[in-house]
């Protein structure tokens, strides 16, 4: 089976709430934080897969269209490319915030599609984000959380970039 590393996107690996950038709704206001390009890389590297698991409520909210979140989608991807980084799959729950879905995080219901889809262990996998939804999500999955960011009351783990929870991940 495989392994995984499952990221939230933003303020994982894009800047949200920044002086420049509000929300992400276009692919122009799509700014990768730093060291992230590389930490996908030392991932891959790793033999690790690297999905992306994200809430875009903004879809169900009318702020955006499905196709452009596409391609924001297809932005990040490049970006992260030009350091040499993959993401193997991408999955979002389009859905309003209290619409009651089954997909969206705290539920696990992404993940498990993504297990499932690549015959992933989820007990060797990581989630990592930048909320407690996030951490929620992964803990409900199975796989060891981390968190992004200053508290870490429920996640295992905590760092304070992608990068640095990546280098620790491949050093274990
Ligand atoms: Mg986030
Ligand atoms: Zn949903």
């Amino acid at each position: 089976m495989n392994k995984a590393v499952f990221l939230d996107r933003d303020g994982v690996i894009n800047e949200v709430l920044s002086n420049r950038v509000k929300f992400v709704n276009k692919p122009e206001q799509m700014y990768l934080l730093e060291g992230v390009g590389e930490a996908v890389k030392l991932l891959n590297d790793a033999g690790y897969f690297v999905f992306v698991v994200t809430n875009q409520g903004g879809v169900g909210l009318g702020y955006m269209k499905e196709e452009m979140l596409l391609k924001v989608h297809e932005k990040m991807k490049h970006d992260i490319e030009e350091y040499g980084g993959k993401i193997d799959d991408i999955i979002y729950c389009p859905h309003k915030p209290h619409a009651g879905c089954a997909c969206r995080k705290p539920e696990p219901e992404m993940l498990h599609q993504l297990a499932k889809k690549h015959n992933v262990n989820l007990n060797e996998s990581f989630m990592i984000g930048d909320r407690d939804v996030d951490i929620q999500a992964g803990k409900q999955a199975g796989t060891n959380t981390i968190l992004i960011g200053d508290e870490k009351e429920l996640a295992d783990f905590q760092f304070r970039s992608l990068y640095e929870a990546a280098f620790w991940i491949t050093q274990k």
